[in-house]
């Protein structure tokens, strides 16, 4: 029997990037916030820069809970499940994944809110491809404008704006939509190579801009600047340089005096009363059970997590799952096609061995619609990214452009070239379609006992032919940039479980066609939020969690500014 605990106003489940934004607008409107984490505190001398720990054992994620929920996962609903693998890629931690993120701090372009009407504009509606789920999302970017204003300054982004109001700069991106201000941080440095790529795709008549990050290009906010050792490829920042949740929003949420942080507590279902309305949450902490009422919940554990749990939230008043009458829980999955990457051999020292991978320099002109599609056949496109971050055991495992792999020969091809070689990291649009859906296994379980989450998903043709297209691109530029020898990977089918996941509680104003309203609240249960890129509709070629935080501080601001109607 679960222990009954006072009632709250707010309970948000994960302070990850996205809970541990929503709290600070709660905590400061005066709203009582419980934080329910199933992580602990981490600090800066748990982040050691140490490449075996952090990228192949799998510190800090290792020894979690997200290790024992792994979601399965198989191409399509008659194809064998893939190997499941060891190390969830997600963190439990108060700041969650923002504490070892990449720190890539994106905002979406303007055709990513309306890729449904702009292609049926500019291209007609047979150009949607066949079986996509694609909708338009219920804004365009002027609403989600000013949060991610709010968001940029509140943890702290460095970068270099290409349209403040309208006026293009050139130094930044050109194809951005307008912008209040400027960051309020100058990028992360160039370095040699960076600089070298910007002149070549210059060249090509392309426009390159350094990237933005969640990373102090100069000190901020009381905390250090960067010092580009790099090592958080995988790992947390032991100078608080990279601006996680854990040392920007939480902490000044807590000092407001009206969040409380509680750690280590596993949530396992949300509980609704009589009337269909959320009454609170079950969670266990070393196998105690505990019962935290409150008028409104945020759910923020991760798109695969929040699935999950309204699933199995079943009641009298949601057979198949919290808010999913209208069996929308689950649909409208994608994730990025990060697959595909492109590697160069370069017949010079690139220098990088300092740097973290959100320091690279950008060119947008192959993303989204920037390009005319009239004469192709696939809408969308992507980022092409070249960041400065080299380790010794991941240059060690260099491709060999078709050398041997062992032996004196690989050897002496490492030493020569190890720090010859870079592999770009393109960030391409994927769209939803009717048979890319998650939903819980029927058969593995976590020692709870709870079915884990199950991905069926696979890229489809309009996305394999993006990412064709995009690697064309990305030779053509190493290739300018003097590169001697490329290797294409091979362009992917199975999505397999992701770190850039959306969907599965998809943001729309139809119930029969999403979960959450415009707001991010349940159409189903009112005082129900969810939060994180589960309620995306679409992905742009962007990184998501700058979008993620933004969504998040104008569904709690949504939750404050309605707090009758919402919560009582
Ligand atoms: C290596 C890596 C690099 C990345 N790089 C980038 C990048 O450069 N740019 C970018 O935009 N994105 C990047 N991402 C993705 C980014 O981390 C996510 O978009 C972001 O963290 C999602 O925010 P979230 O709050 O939904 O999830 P998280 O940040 O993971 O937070 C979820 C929180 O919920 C908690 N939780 C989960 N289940 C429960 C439960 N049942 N009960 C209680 N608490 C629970 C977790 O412990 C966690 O703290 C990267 C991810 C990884 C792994
Ligand atoms: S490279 Fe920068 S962000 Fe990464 S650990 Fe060092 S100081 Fe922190």
């Amino acid at each position: 029997m679960a222990t009954r605990l006072k009632g709250t106003d707010v309970v948000v489940i994960g302070l990850g990037a996205a809970g541990g934004v929503a709290a600070l607008p709660l905590a400061r409107a005066g709203l009582e916030v419980i934080g329910l984490e199933a992580g602990t505190w981490l600090t800066r001398r748990d982040f050691a820069p140490d490449e075996l720990r952090n990228n192949y054992r799998g510190w800090p994620q290792g020894v979690q809970k997200a290790n024992q929920e792994i979601p399965t996962a198989r191409a399509n609903a008659s194809s064998a499940p893939m190997p499941r693998g060891t190390i969830h890629p997600m963190q439990n931690a108060v700041g969650g994944t923002s504490l070892h993120y990449w720190a890539q701090s994106w905002r979406l372009n303007p055709w990513d809110f309306k890729v449904v009407s702009e292609t049926r504009r500019r291209y007609g509606a047979s150009r949607i491809p066949a079986g996509s789920t694609v909708e338009d999302w219920p804004f365009a970017l002027d609403e989600l404008e000013p949060y991610y204003d709010k968001v940029e300054y509140e943890i702290g982004v460095s970068g270099q704006a290409g349209n403040v109001g309208g006026t293009i700069d050139p130094r930044g991106n050109k194809f951005e939509g307008p912008r209040t201000r400027a960051y309020p941080m100058p990028p992360l440095r160039g370095t040699e190579f960076l600089d070298k790529m910007a002149v070549a795709a210059r060249s090509l008549g392309w426009h390159p801009f350094p990237g933005p990050a969640a990373v102090n290009s100069r000190p901020y906010q009381n905390r250090s600047a960067c010092m580009y050792h790099g090592f958080c490829n995988r790992g947390g920042c032991h100078v608080d340089a990279k601006n996680s949740t854990a040392v920007t929003t939480i902490p000044r949420a807590q000092a407001t005096g009206h969040l409380k942080v509680v750690t280590r507590a596993h949530v396992t279902t949300i509980d609704v009363d009589n009337g269909g309305r959320v009454s609170g949450v079950n969670y266990v902490t070393d196998g105690v059970e505990y019962f935290q009422p409150a008028k409104a919940v945020l759910l923020a554990s991760f798109t695969y997590e929040n699935t999950r749990l309204l699933l199995l939230s079943k009641s009298k008043a949601f057979p198949n799952g919290l808010s999913n009458n209208h069996k929308q829980v689950g649909r409208h999955y994608f994730s990025h096609h990060q697959g595909a990457p492109v590697t160069a051999l370069f017949p010079f020292d690139l220098k990088s061995w300092y740097g973290l991978p959100a320091q690279g320099v950008a060119v947008d002109n192959w993303a989204d619609d920037n390009f005319d599609h009239a004469g192709l056949d696939f809408i969308g496109g992507g980022n092409l990214w070249v960041m400065s971050d080299r380790r010794p055991i991941a240059a060690a495992t260099m491709n060999t452009f078709g050398r041997p792999r062992w032996g004196s020969q690989w050897k002496a091809f490492v030493r020569e070239n190890a720090d010859r070689s870079h592999s770009s990291y393109i960030q391409k649009t994927t769209l939803p379609y009717e048979d890319n859906y998650l939903d819980l296994d029927p058969e593995v379980k976590d020692p709870l006992g709870y079915p884990v989450c199950r991905v069926t998903a696979e890229f489809k043709e309009n996305e394999r032919k993006i990412a064709a297209f995009t690697q064309d691109k990305m030779e053509q530029w190493y290739r300018e940039a003097g590169a001697v020898a490329i290797n294409r990977a091979p362009v992917g089918g199975a999505m397999g479980i992701s770190t850039h996941a959306y969907g599965g509680t998809r943001m729309g104003d139809n119930p029969d066609t999403s979960v959450v309203d415009r707001f991010g609240f349940s159409h189903e249960a009112p005082n129900l939020g969810v939060l994180g890129a589960s309620v995306m509709g679409t992905s742009g070629a962007h990184n998501p969690t700058l979008t993620v935080q933004a969504l998040a501080w104008r569904t709690a601001e949504h939750l404050v500014r309605n707090w009758k109607k919402i919560a009582t």
